[in-house]
């Protein structure tokens, strides 16, 4: 981000694309239109990585009153299917963002078609019958020059025949494809006479089977952005070396010197503990390694927002990290932190004993039930409240009670006073252990003076304890997510150990004699709430009033740092 002052001397913070598109208003380009595109292939769910393009995207166009256009970059029928489409326009909708347009790639095969004969009748592309591998040997070094393929110089008209060929379903894949002529000696590879188009007999989800030669992302993109009349051209850093030819189609291509799209390169998005390959999410998803593209562990858009993440955290996320030229690997943490800091804000708490122990408050009247007032959200002065009920029979976690226990224990251990939030101080008296010396039953006392509005009630004890009445609470399942990988950078010891490999075994672990508080059951799929002292949850989709299931979205404190550093 760089500091700006304006004319009129105020100070603004834009990132370097912002201030190249500023400057292209300022000089008055494509007659001060902005217009950028969103350009997924159907080939998978967005991941988090697709939500920072979106967010560039989306936000230029929002920011300088131009428009966005959602565009399917489908040129590979093999790997495309609806099923995407339809997954990517819910994303993102879902991070709140409105396309101008729905565009296909598939919608101008005519007109690059039409594009491909021009050039060739100009001499200036031709096809070519040599096998992929020998091409590759020709394709040279960034050091040395490549060498002319035997079929460069084939008659215009023997190229027109061949390339109608290609297309009519005859000749076998990968037989021939058709290449553009610009310098084999270039020292920008990709103008060593890249490939135009290939041949593909697989039916594509939109066009059928009309088409059998397929255009190539680089005789496909920049065009596209040509007949939309994309002004800013967003993309990832990688291709930065194929801008020139990006260029070379456009200049080719153009009628006029009032218009052309700008290709610019912006960092891509790389996160720890996780891969954001679409190759590599696929292979988990179609091997059972996870459940789905919206496994809570995936760091999918659709796995996000199953996981309980907001769009509002993503973005905080992403603004975080910025735009720059730089390719990185940015830390989970700070993505688990823009969720944590979102969820604060939003979260409605409740009680939850996710590993149950009974407690039984033994002065306390058998039949009694209290109904205590609970704040929904303390940090919101606005907030509404529920009531929760005590009782005689209580269910606190296992963790919170121990016989005997270390100095400095402030939770339930014999002789000593500890607060359950929202009610009394209570002393614990001991334990019933069964057979195999696990503890069945743990007893207390109470102070019935400790009530909030009761004479003691600020009296200080060192631990507050969550608690929920065993009469008064719900069965539920909690799934507690760990991160998908167990290595930091995944990417990086792929050369060595396959990625199924990395994966962490305790990424997932399914907790089904949880209990919670009543007031929950009211909730619906995808709420957020903070179960007190534990973490932040939200329902699962699949949860229902008869089995409700809650997921882990992010626990209260970033304790994986401490742990594995
Ligand atoms: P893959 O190569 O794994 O299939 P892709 O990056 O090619 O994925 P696309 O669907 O082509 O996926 O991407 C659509 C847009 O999202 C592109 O403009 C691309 O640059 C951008 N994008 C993809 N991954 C990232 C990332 N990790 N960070 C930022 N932008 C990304
Ligand atoms: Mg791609």
């Amino acid at each position: 981000m760089t500091d700006i002052k304006t004319e009129e001397g105020e100070k603004k913070s834009l990132n370097f694309i912002e201030i190249a598109v500023e400057n292209d208003l300022k000089e008055g380009k494509n007659g001060g239109r902005i217009q950028t595109r969103f350009p997924p292939e159907p080939n998978g769910y967005l991941h988090i990585g697709h939500a920072k393009a979106i967010c560039l995207d989306f936000g230029i166009a929002q920011k300088y009153n131009g428009i966005c256009n959602l565009r399917f970059d489908d040129t590979n029928p093999v790997k495309e299917d609806v099923e995407y489409v339809d997954a990517i326009k819910e994303d993102i909708e879902w991070l709140g963002y409105k396309w101008g347009n729905i565009y296909y790639a598939s919608d101008y095969f005519q007109q690059l078609w039409d594009f491909a004969i021009k050039l060739i009748k100009e001499g200036k592309a031709y096809v070519d019958e040599q096998s992929s591998e020998d091409i590759a040997k020709q394709k040279g070094t960034p050091t040395q020059p490549g060498t002319n393929s035997p079929y460069r110089d084939r008659p215009i008209e023997e190229n027109l025949e061949l390339f109608q060929k290609m297309n009519s379903g005859d000749i076998p894949e990968g037989a021939m494809v058709l290449r553009a002529k610009i310098d084999m000696a270039n020292s920008n590879m990709h103008f060593r006479d890249p490939i135009m188009y290939r041949i593909i007999h697989h039916p594509h989800h939109r066009t059928g089977t009309t088409w059998k030669a397929y255009p190539m992302y680089d005789f496909a993109h920049g065009q596209s952005d040509y007949f939309e009349g994309v002004t800013h051209s967003l993309c990832t850093l990688e291709f930065e070396v194929h801008r020139p030819l990006y260029n070379y189609y456009i200049d080719l291509l153009k009628e006029n010197d009032d218009y052309r799209p700008r290709q610019m390169e912006f960092n891509r998005l790389n996160l720890t503990y996780t891969v954001m390959s679409k190759r590599k999410l696929l292979a988990l998803v179609k091997e059972g390694l996870v459940n789905g593209w919206d496994d809570p562990r995936m760091p999918t858009i659709c796995g996000y927002r199953r996981r309980g993440y907001s769009p509002e955290a993503i973005h905080k996320f992403i603004d975080k990290i910025g735009y720059t030229k730089y390719d990185g690997v940015v830390d989970v943490s700070l993505l688990e932190a823009s969720v944590r800091e979102d969820l604060n804000a939003r979260s409605t708490r409740v009680s939850a004993v996710i590993n149950p122990v009974k407690c039984i408050i033994t002065n306390y009247p058998e039949e009694q039930v209290e109904e205590l007032e609970a704040i929904n959200n303390p940090e919101d002065p606005n907030s509404a409240s529920h009531i929760i009920e005590f009782s005689r029979e209580l269910y606190i976690e296992r963790e919170d009670f121990m016989e005997n226990a270390p100095k400095k224990y402030f939770r339930m251990t014999p002789g000593q006073e500890v607060r359950l939030k929202n009610a009394y101080i209570v002393k614990c008296t001991g334990c019933k252990k069964n057979a195999e010396g696990e503890v069945e039953e743990v007893y207390c006392e109470c102070d019935f003076n400790t009530k909030s509005g009761m004479p003691d009630s600020n009296r200080k004890v060192k631990g507050t304890l969550h608690w929920l009445s065993a009469a008064h609470s719900l069965p539920a399942e909690v799934r507690l997510y760990d991160r998908l990988f167990s290595v930091e950078n995944p990417a990086l010891e792929e050369k060595e150990r396959d990625f199924r490999e990395l994966l962490n075994p305790d990424s997932l672990k399914v907790l089904t004699n949880c209990r919670v508080e009543k007031f929950v059951a009211e909730m619906k799929p995808l709420d957020y709430l903070q179960f007190q002292r534990i973490g932040y949850f939200n329902v699962d989709v699949d949860s229902t009033p008869e089995k409700m299931i809650f997921n882990r979205t992010v626990g209260l404190k970033d304790t994986w740092s401490k742990i594995n550093k």
